[in-house]
């Protein structure tokens, strides 16, 4: 028996009872409008779309299509309330409404876990434990600024810009919607947020949440729709900034229609992280580093972890230990605690993925899938590894995002740069190694907004994070993230 079959064997023989959170708590409408000026409203056109459950493809609810003339009705609420209430109240007085914000979603945090993770297919365990406590704290963190704009190293009395637009992705639907509101609410700004069109729901439950707070109407407003209305929001005459967080194909058209505005534009793109193995990093340590950077959300996270490269040294037993853990990872419904891995947020994206992963074996990599048995309904993709990557595969320079691995080696420091270099793409990467000078070395030469050393995927509000080259530019997060809303 070799080893693989033994840790096998006994996994078999200690299995997991299921440990489903309950969807009950999710007190879901049947339908939803648009959240402008304060309140519910329907979409002028009285049109609605359905949002899934992707673990099963059942219907959760369906929401407005915003049109423009509804666009134009959210962009006019948040430019009354900027002229009359926002920009007129004191820090000190947006602070306390971020405050209770942050509060509110902590009192509702089950209930947000669950219908985030019904909305959007990721495993319960992340949702409550990491997407619903760092948008909180978002907002917490934000209304620490908010009366102290004058210390945040942009000259006194910092203005802010007026109205912003605010168009998110699905991958961490009420986090991104804390990382675009919180700090231009604490700079002064007014809002207009559009969801993504398969995952709107959090962010209908935190327009519930601001009217428990008792924001001014029209500080916020939520459109729901698909890339039409975030279209329709980017030409609007009267955005002063544009935010946006997607893919790189749809930022670069973005910043083409803004370019001829005077518009105010940050962009956060997508990402093929690397991934730095060195010899003499901690190896059990650092098999959790690898299978957190890039099965953590289902691989849907744009500074992902996507390319290992690994000293050749070490590759034949990362690579061993690493299918080994793969095997282990337990994939299947996010709503059980136990589940690592849960469903892939769409169709559309389970194609992606699947075209991509083609293209890795028809090159020539040699691919390990895991074994695990997926559900019949939903959008499952099992993890999956693919060694032997060369730097020209498709696989090594195209962003999946989904949970796949590409597997590369490299024998020196400088040779391990240059390959993390070699993207279009600027996020994120990861060094591991026990010295200190080494990572410094490498850390200092890597072209990318966000290093992590000795671990991966750490985020915090106090840190700024965004990218480089085709990943975008500006910063969210920290200090950094307040320069994105005000008129510096
Ligand atoms: P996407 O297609 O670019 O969509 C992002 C958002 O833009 C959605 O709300 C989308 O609406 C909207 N949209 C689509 N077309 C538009 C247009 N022409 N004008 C204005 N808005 C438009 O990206 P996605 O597929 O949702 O997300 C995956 C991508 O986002 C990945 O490439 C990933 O790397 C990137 N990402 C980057 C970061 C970061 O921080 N850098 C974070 C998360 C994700 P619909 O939902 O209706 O299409
Ligand atoms: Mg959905």
């Amino acid at each position: 028996m070799t080893e693989h079959d033994l840790a096998n064997s006994q996994l078999g023989s200690l299995s997991y009872d299921p440990a489903p959170e309950s969807a009950s708590i999710a007190h879901l409408r049947p339908s939803y409008g648009l959240f402008i000026d304060g309140a519910f409203t329907e979409a002028s056109s009285h049109e609605q779309f359905a949002t899934l459950n992707p673990s099963n493809e059942t219907t959760l609810a369906t929401v407005a299509q915003a049109s423009s003339a509804d666009v134009d009705r959210a962009v006019v609420a948040a430019r009354r309330a900027y002229d009359t209430v926002w920009s007129k109240t004191t820090g000190a007085q947006r602070a306390k409404y971020l405050f209770r914000i942050a509060r509110l979603i902590q009192e509702r945090a089950r209930e947000l876990a669950v219908v985030e993770t019904l909305d959007n297919g990721k495993p319960i365990r992340e949702s409550r434990d990491i997407d619903i406590p760092l948008a909180a704290a978002h907002f917490f963190y934000y209304a620490g600024w908010a009366d102290k704009l004058d210390h945040a190293g942009f000259g006194a009395d910092p203005q802010p810009l007026g109205v912003a637009g605010q168009i998110i992705p699905w991958n961490f639907p009420l986090l991104m919607a804390a990382w675009k509101l919180a700090p231009a609410l604490a700079a002064g700004n007014t809002c207009v947020l559009k969801p993504a069109e398969t995952t709107p729901l959090s962010a209908l439950i935190l327009a519930e949440i601001l009217q428990q707070a008792e924001l001014p109407a029209g500080v916020v407003n939520i459109i729901t729709g698909d890339g039409s209305t975030g279209a329709a929001l980017v030409d609007h005459p009267d955005v002063d900034k544009i935010a946006f967080t997607g893919s790189t194909d749809v930022g670069r058209l973005i910043q083409q229609r803004v370019a001829s505005s005077p518009k105010r534009l940050t962009l956060e793109l997508g990402g093929k992280g690397a991934n730095i193995v060195f010899e003499d990093a901690p190896i059990d340590e650092m098999i959790e580093g690898i299978i957190d950077g890039i099965f953590f959300n289902q691989g849907h996270v744009c500074c992902a972890g996507s390319r290992l490269l690994v000293q050749e040294s070490v590759a034949d037993e990362v690579l061993r230990r690493l299918v080994r853990r793969v095997e282990q990872l337990r994939v299947g419904d996010p709503l059980d605690k136990n589940t690592d891995v849960g469903a892939i947020n769409s169709a559309a994206q389970l194609e992606r993925i699947k075209e991509l992963t083609a293209f890795g074996e028809s090159e020539g990599a040699t691919r390990y899938t895991s074994s695990c048995a997926l559900p019949e309904t939903g959008y499952w993709f099992a993890p999956t590894v693919f060694a032997d990557v060369s730097q020209s595969h498709r696989i090594a320079r195209e962003e999946i995002f989904g949970p796949v691995l590409s597997v590369l080696t490299f024998r020196t420091p400088e040779e391990a740069v240059a390959k993390a270099n070699n993207t279009k793409y600027g996020l994120a990467c990861g060094v591991w190694s026990e010295k200190g000078s080494r990572t410094l070395w490498v850390a200092e030469r890597l072209r990318a907004g966000v290093i992590w050393a000795n671990t991966y995927n750490r985020f915090d509000p106090t840190s700024p994070f965004g990218g480089v080259r085709e990943s975008g530019f500006g910063r969210e997060g920290g200090r950094h993230g307040l320069e994105a809303y005000l008129d510096v």
